[in-house]
This record gives C-alpha cells, structure tokens and sequence, in this order.
C-alpha cells in the first residue's frame, strides 16, 4: 500500500561511493522529510498509484518545538534537551555524516575483580546517520583505509564492515531554521561499551542492562564536547542455586560488595567530541624505540612492500615562539588531579607528573606540562574527552594503575588521558595484596578479575596497554619495609617510612604519565645500569636506578652490610629523553624522515636498549630474552635473582627471630613469609628463560652489523641451570622452625579464613614454573634449532637439549645417586617431573619437537632404572619408599604405552 510517509522510506543506498554523496543523500531526505509535514504536497507518491488527497500523516514526527516545549536546552557539540528524566539530543545538520570522537569510561562500578571506577573505557570514531526514520549511531572502520580513488574507496568498504553502536527513530521534524533535527538520547542507556560480559566474566552470571531502571545522571556540553553521565542497572534475575556436588572447575562467587548480588548499578561517561578541525601532521613509529600507536592497513598503494603504517601517539606540541631556543608551548599538556585524590599525596602527584617537563626542556619547550587540581565545586567530569586526568579509585580487591589515551585514529594526536591510580600504597593494604597466596579460592578469584580486565576496556589495546606497575611496587614496597624495619633501619610509621611511600607514589605516576604521553614499556631499561653504579649513592641519586621509568623497576634493597643507596628510580632516565625528543621535537616538514632517522640510529648506545611487553613474554613470541624482563635490576639479571633469594632469606630469618610481640596484627608474621615469597613468585621462569635463550636486537637492516638474534652464552645457560638447582628445586632455601609455623594463625574475626600456611604448595608453585618453561615446547625447539645460529666453532661447547634435560632430571632426582633420604618438598617436585614425562610419553607431547619427544624418552629410560636401583635399597622412610615404587611403576607403564603408541 502506498503511504503518504513513503517519502521517509526512500531508501538511503545501502552502498554509498563517497562519504560526499552521502551527505548530500542525506540532505535530500531532510528536504524531504521536512516537505512531508502536514499540509505540504507529498512529491513521492505523485507519480505513481492512484491519489487521495494528501492527509495529514499521523506517524510524522512532532514538530521540533511541540517535543522540547518545556525543556532545558544546553547549548553546545551536540545541543542537550532535558525534561523530568527525559533527555534529547539535538543533531544539527551539518554533524550529520560527520565523525567525532566518541568515549566511554566508567566513573562508578561494583569494587572488586577488575571492575572498578575511574577507568578509561573504549572510544570510537564515530557518526550519526540517518537511515530512513531512524537516527543511527555508526562505528567507522578507520583500521583499513583507502586511496583517493574511488575504485579503492569501493573495495575497501566493501570488503571490512562498519558497526552499529546505537540508533533511535527521529523525534521530531527539523527544526525550521536551524534544520537540526531532535533524537531521544535514551540509546545511551544500553550496554554500548560491552560492560555485561566483563560482569559474566567476573561472576560467570548473566548480567543484563535493566533500561527501565536505568537513567540519566547529568549532561555538559560546550562548543567541542558533550557529555553526558549515565547511571546503568545491571541486573540477573535470580542467583543459581549452588551445586551439590562442587564442579570440576570452581566458579567464582558472585559479586560481595554490593548489598543485593543480584543487581548494582556502574556509571558510565560518554563524550562526543569534536575531532581537531586541522588533523595534526602524523609522526611514523620506528621499531627501536616505543609508542603506542594508531596502527592501519594501507590500502592507498600496493607500491609498499609492507601496508601496514604505525602514527606515534602523542599529543600537539607547537613552540609559541618557534625561533626561540627555549618556548612555552602554544597549548601546554594539562593534567588535571581529580578531586577524589587524598590531599596528602597531591604534592607527590604532581612532582611525578611535571619531572617530563625535564625531557621536554631538552628539546626546546617550558612548562610543556602544566598541572591543575580540580575544585571541589567543578561540575565537569575529568573522565569526559577535554580533561586528561589523575583519578584515585578503591577496590576490594585492589592493586593497579593504568595510563590509557585517547588519540585521534587519523594522525595518532592524543586528545585525552586519563590515568587510574588505585590506592595501594596505604600501608594497611599490605595484608590484603599478599594474603591467600596460593588458595584454591585466591586463584579462580584471580582468573575472573584479568578475565574481567583482559576484556573491553581500554578499547581494544587489551595487553598491550595494560599496566601492573603500581601493584606490583606497592607488593616491593610493603617487602621493603618489612626489611628495613626488620633490620631497624627506618622506624614503623616514622617520617623516613613515608618518605619512602610518596617516592614509590612518585615513581608510579611517573611511570603512568610517560604511557599518557604515548610512551610503552621498555623492559630493558634496568639493565643498562651496572650494579657498581646501583651500589652507589651519589651516582643513584644523580641517575635513579635505571635506564628509563618506562620499566617495571625492581627496588633496589642492600644486602646486609651494603651501603644504602637510592631504593626506588627517581628521576627519568636517558631512554625516557630520547623517547620524547622523537615524538616531540618540532622538526620541519621536509627534514622529518631524515631527522627521525638520525634521532633513532642512536639505539645501538648501550644506554638506550628496548625492548617492550611482547618481548618480555606474554605476547605472540613469548620471552626468549633474558634480558628484557619485569621487575629486574642491573646488567646482571642472574645476579639479582640470585640477591633476590637472599634478601627474602634475610626477611623469613629476621622473621623468625624476632618472634611474636604483644600489639602486633595476628597477621603480620604471615603476611611477612608470603611477602618473601611473592617477591620470587616470577623468579624460577625469568631464570630459566636463559635457557635456549636468544638476545634480540632492533637494528634496521644494513644499519648495524649486529645480529637480530644472538643465542645467550652457553655459560650463563648453564649457570642459570644450576641456579634454579640450588635455589629453587634444593629444601634448603625453604626450611622454616616448625614453632613458626604453628605461630601463623589467622584473622579469627572474619568467618572467611585463612587456613594453615602450606609451605609445600608455596614451594611447588615456584618450582612447576620452572619445570614447566624448562620443558616447554618453545624452550626445546630453540635447544634443537641452536645449532643453525652458531658458526661451527660456536657449537663446540653449547648447550644441547639432552644436557639441559639430562641436568634437570639429575638435579630433581639427584636422591636416586646419592641415596638421600626424599624430603616431602622434593618427592612433590619429583612426582611434578614424573607427570610431566609421563604426559609427554603417553599423549605425544603436543607441540613439542618430535626430537624432543625421543630424548625425554631416552632419559624417562634412565630414570626407570635409577628408580629400580633405588626401589632395592633399604635405608629409605617408608613413604620414600612407597614414592619410589610407586613412580617406578607409573614410569614403567608410560613407556609400555609409549611403545604402543608409536
Ligand atoms: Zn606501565
């Protein structure tokens, strides 16, 4: 049937040549629609079905002032009407089919496992466009960009989609000048950002918005910027009752900080804001040193042999006076401190966030950097587009900063900040980081929270931005104090104690401002830095302790009888000016590649070694560095761990002899053990990635005569071998006084406990780590491989895969050889050897090297008859002996189906 509102139907084409022609559609159907009001002639269906007079159209929108009547009207971007709870954005013409940036970011959220408040969430480029009655809220695909010309603009939008982010019927007929037209902003009460299977992955509960529940909290807007703050319910109808029988795999409690788990709401930030009218010039990234960056595939020629481009992310810098050595900029960076920062630490804050200004001075700017604090009485959110910020947030459960941006996809120009410190560093919070080490309970509750965390927020960037940093100093420094105080070398609470808290506070936020200024993690910084030079006073104080504060700094504690120097790094380090004389330096157009060039070739000063998150491990390579490590110091890694074992050494001995006082927490002594023991917690598998190890380079090709990979000296392979022998696989660094033990009661006042401390399962837990990257798939093909990266004078004297196996099947079972009695640590780390053989034996070995597989066979048969030797003798305990059988026996039938299965 012909409608008289056919008109608004027209089809918007479902391909459109150029975003031009787009607009231009959609000016045609704002004509039209504002033709089809009633009384107007209706042009559409004149030409076709036979005609009734034209009548007017009951589903037409009101006109513009019959909706808002009685509305407050805030001008701005996107003018805001607002009546009661009812809330319309006004879309003025020309913005329509145009992109702005638009953010989310939670400024209110449930306190624990990973869902927490202040964070920074996704952005997009973003438009609005009109598709027949509806406005829609359209995502551009900004990852895959075409040329100028249009058969590459077709093929490229063909080929990768764009996403709907929200949409709402129109709400009203143009208005009669200004031809905007109105939209019930209530889309924004869904689940835009994807909040709900962050929740299910936390709670592994179904969490759905509840819109009739959900609303607006308040609305800003001015000329480049509207915000508006929504308050979101999200709710599940019924909790499931628990099991009877407990799962397989435990699943995480519900939400326990919220009064009903049923429901809570989260604060939500949106901004839509102007992108910068005149695009700043873009900067390429280059390999050797690092930023994060607006990555792209290149679809404008296929001339490159690589059509992936890399934008610096970095924020507009002009000198004001261009021709002058030393300037103000034209816009300083503005870091505003949120109300929500306590008072005592602004100071601090704010020394951490203005100690760049120093880097910047070197390549010409003053006050590049200015620092505001936000009144009391502001009515701006620092979460929205135009404040980049410093907000302070409390979890239950908590312990992490992180230092996202938000930077225009078209030339990598940061527009907005916001870094999220969480409030860890109050002494109190120690027994919180570091208790339950190990439970059951503790480790699905973990799982959840980097489930809930490794998923939206942050917008895409995931791992790569995110940042551990403040948790893990607050667990070194809670370790240092215990020491220090221990030995009597600063007092509880004294001036000294927090003196050293706010340098710790200062060294996070500097850390977290250098990733706001684009800066990613460099994990090799620390070792650029001698322990002659880490030992000494005047040159720490001088230089900090490491090559850049891009790194994860491990502190760096004396051992008994050193001379104390600098414990936290203090100051930037000469990465962190180079880093930022490459994304700053105002460089003339034509001399840019050339200039960058020059700035970049100075990687090879051995001041300058990087290498980022990726290459530490966790990214698709994993850690095959031992040099580019976390929470590492000086230019001898195996040296530290080695310092490392010592000082927790130092701390459980103190511990011990100092006993239990009258007043103290009834958690302290706990809390100190397992502080020494989180301190190694990734000790065994930093050591033992020397092993099949390669030192990697970022030297552009024909640069240098370096190698790209380098295999690590079969000396410290084998030094690294017999390291986690003595220290990690031996009893000895793990003996405790049973009278200790038995001193660790728990917090009888909470009905959730601790119970007894197992030092067995601490133990185990360091020591599978090791066995597992020893016998890892990646760790043996690069044994096997070896070879092919040495000259055959080089191959004289390396490391083989059946040594490393050889020694580590020695050194678990060294008992077999010297008839030992087996301690019950070491029967644990022997039965997690055996299960590890056997696997490999009776499943194959998965991804590892078939080579791999016959030499753990070949020892599995070694070891088969050291334990019939052993299962002779006599002089054993009888659960040594039961062991020895018993492994005996499950070896003897893993080869049996070994055989079978080959
Ligand atoms: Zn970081």
């Amino acid at each position: 049937m012909s409608q008289p509102s056919s008109a608004f139907a027209a089809p918007v084409p479902a391909f459109r040549p150029v975003r031009t022609v787009l607009v231009s559609a959609l000016l045609g159907a704002l004509a039209a629609m504002a033709q089809a009001q009633p009384g107007a002639p209706e042009p559409a269906a004149a030409a076709s079905a036979p005609q009734v007079a034209a009548r007017p159209d009951p589903s037409a929108p009101k006109p513009f002032d019959e909706v808002i009547k009685d509305a407050q009207r805030v001008d701005g971007f996107f003018p805001v009407w607002r009546k009661d709870d009812k809330v319309w954005l006004e879309i003025p013409a020309e913005r329509l089919g145009q992109p702005f940036l638009l953010t989310a970011g939670v400024n209110q959220s449930v306190g624990e496992r990973g869902l927490y408040a202040s964070q920074m969430g996704p952005d997009w480029t973003a438009e609005f466009r009109q598709v027949g009655k509806q406005i829609q809220l359209i995502a551009l695909n900004m990852a895959y960009r075409p040329g100028a010309d249009k058969p590459s603009q077709a093929a490229v939008r063909q080929a990768f989609a764009e996403s709907l982010l929200g949409a709402a019927p129109v709400a009203s007929a143009p208005h009669p000048q200004r031809k905007s037209v109105l939209v019930d902003a209530s889309f924004l009460l869904s689940d835009i950002i994807g909040y709900s299977t962050q929740l299910e992955a936390a709670f592994r509960l179904p969490y759905g918005l509840a819109r009739g529940e959900s609303s607006f909290e308040s609305v800003r807007a001015d000329a480049g910027l509207t915000t508006l703050n929504v308050r979101l319910l999200f709710a599940t109808p019924r909790l499931p009752a628990p099991p009877l029988t407990p799962p397989p795999v435990p699943t995480p409690p519900p939400p326990e900080t919220t009064p009903d788990p049923r429901n809570f709401f989260v604060g939500v930030t949106y901004s839509l804001a102007q992108l910068p009218e005149q695009p700043m010039a873009p900067r390429l990234a280059d390999p050797r040193l690092g930023f994060f960056t607006e990555d792209f595939t290149d679809f404008s020629t296929d001339l490159k042999p690589n059509q992936r481009v890399h934008y610096v992310d970095r924020w507009r810098l002009e000198k004001k006076d261009p021709s002058a050595e030393l300037s103000e900029p034209v816009k300083p960076i503005t870091y505003w401190l949120d109300k929500n920062i306590p008072e005592r630490y602004r100071a601090t804050i704010t020394a951490g966030i203005l100690e760049w200004n120093k880097a910047f001075e070197k390549i010409g700017f003053k006050n590049a950097i200015v620092v505001r604090q936000q009144p009391d009485d502001a009515d701006f959110d620092t979460l929205d587009a135009d404040h980049a910020s410093i907000r302070w947030f409390v979890g239950a459960d908590v312990g992490f900063a992180r230092g996202p941006s938000k930077a225009d996809p078209r030339t990598g120009e940061i527009l907005d900040a916001d870094i999220a410190m969480s409030d860890v560093f109050a002494r109190g919070a120690r027994r919180v980081l570091v208790e339950d080490t190990g439970s059951a309970r503790a480790q699905v509750l973990q799982r959840a929270t980097q489930a809930a965390q490794s998923l939206v927020l942050g917008g895409g960037r995931g791992d790569e931005e995110h940042c551990n940093y403040a948790q893990e100093a607050a667990e070194q420094m809670g370790f240092a104090l215990d020491l220090l105080e221990a030995r009597g070398d600063i007092a509880p609470d004294s001036p000294e104690a927090e003196a050293f808290v706010q340098a710790v506070i200062k060294d996070v936020i500097t850390h977290e401002v250098g990733h706001t200024l684009g800066l990613k993690h460099n994990f090799k910084a620390s070792t650029t830095v001698t322990r002659a030079q880490l030992k000494d006073p005047a040159w720490t104080a001088a230089h900090g302790t490491s090559g850049s504060v891009m790194d994860y700094n491990a502190y760096n504690l004396p051992l008994r009888g050193e001379p104390t120097s600098s414990i936290t790094n203090t100051t930037l380090g000469p990465y962190d000016y180079w880093a930022i004389e490459y994304a700053y330096k105002p460089i003339a157009p034509g001399q840019e590649a050339q200039e960058l060039g020059r700035i970049a070739s100075r990687s090879t000063e051995p001041a300058l070694a990087y290498a980022d998150d990726a290459d530490a491990e966790g990214g698709p390579v994993g850690g095959i560095d031992p040099l580019a490590n976390r929470f590492d110091l000086g230019d001898d890694p195996l040296a530290w761990y080695s310092r490392r074992m010592e000082l927790s050494r130092e701390l459980w001995t103190r511990v011990q002899a100092r006993g239990a006082r009258p007043g103290d927490d009834p958690l302290r002594a706990r809390r100190v053990l397992l502080s020494g023991f989180r301190q190694l917690r990734n000790m065994p598998e930093m050591v033992a990635k020397y092993v099949g190890g390669m030192q990697t380079l970022r030297d552009l090709p024909g640069t240098t005569d370096r190698p790209a990979y380098q295999p690590v000296a079969p000396a410290l392979q084998r030094q690294a071998l017999q390291l986690l022998s003595k220290d990690i696989f031996s009893v000895d660094s793990f003996s405790f006084r049973p009278e200790f033990l038995a001193s660790l009661s728990p917090d009888y006042t909470e009905w959730e406990r601790a119970k007894p401390v197992s030092i067995p399962a601490v133990v185990l837990q360091l020591q599978t780590q090791a066995l597992d990257k020893l016998m890892s798939a990646g760790t043996a093909q690069r044994l096997l491989d070896l070879p092919n990266y040495l000259s055959p004078a080089q191959r004289k004297g390396a490391l083989s895969l059946d040594e490393v196996y050889a020694t580590l099947q020695s050194s678990v079972w060294s008992e077999l050889q010297t008839g030992r009695e087996i301690d019950p640590m070491r029967r644990n780390l022997q039965r997690e050897h055996l299960q590890r053989v056997v696997a490999i034996l009776t499943k194959g070995g998965g991804k590892l090297p078939a080579d791999a597989v016959s030499l753990v066979r070949w020892h599995a048969v070694r070891l088969q008859a050291q334990l019939k030797a052993a299962s002779a003798r006599g002089a054993l305990s009888v659960e040594s002996r039961a062991h020895v059988a018993e492994s005996l026996s499950r070896l003897t039938e893993a080869l049996k189906a070994s055989m079978s299965l080959s």
